[in-house]
C-alpha cells in the first residue's frame, strides 16, 4: 500500500468512527487537544501524515483502539488463530477476524460457541 493511500485509509476509519459517535471535527480537536485542522486534514484525502502517538490519542478519544482504525490487511496477509479439536488431532486455522467475531457472539450471549469437528464429528467447544 502506498503511504498516501495508507494515511487516507487510516484517515476515513477516523472520520467513519467520529461519526458513529457524532462526534464533530471541532469536538475531536478539543477532545485530543489537537487543532481542528489537523483533524480536518487528516480525514480528508490531502496528504496529511501522524505520529502513532497521534492516532492513539485519536483512538482513545473515539473510544477504540489503534488498531480498529488501521486499514484492513488483504487477504495475503491474513492473520490466522488455531483451532484445535480436543477430541482428535484435527487442527485448523480460522482468520482472526472469525475468531474476533466468534469472541464476540460468545460474549453477547454468554454462551459456548460450539463448531462441529468434521474429522470426529465431536462438537468442539470455543
Ligand atoms: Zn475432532
Amino acid at each position: 500500500m502506498e503511504e498516501l493511500e495508507l494515511y487516507n485509509e487510516i484517515g476515513k476509519n477516523i472520520k467513519n468512527k467520529r461519526k458513529e459517535l457524532g462526534i464533530t471535527q471541532e469536538e475531536l480537536a478539543k477532545l485530543t487537544n489537537y487543532s481542528v485542522s489537523f483533524i480536518a486534514n487528516i480525514e480528508s484525502i490531502t496528504f496529511q501524515s501522524f505520529s502513532i502517538a497521534a492516532l492513539n490519542n485519536i483512538a482513545k478519544a473515539l473510544h477504540t483502539n489503534m488498531i480498529s482504525l488501521l486499514p484492513k490487511v488483504s487477504n495475503y496477509e491474513i492473520i490466522r488463530k488455531k483451532l484445535k479439536c480436543e477430541h482428535c488431532e484435527y487442527e485448523t486455522e480460522i482468520p482472526i477476524e472469525l475468531s474476533d467475531f466468534l469472541k464476540s457472539i460468545k460474549e453477547i450471549t454468554h454462551k459456548k460457541v460450539r463448531l462441529t469437528c468434521p474429522t470426529c464429528n465431536k462438537k468442539i467447544v470455543i
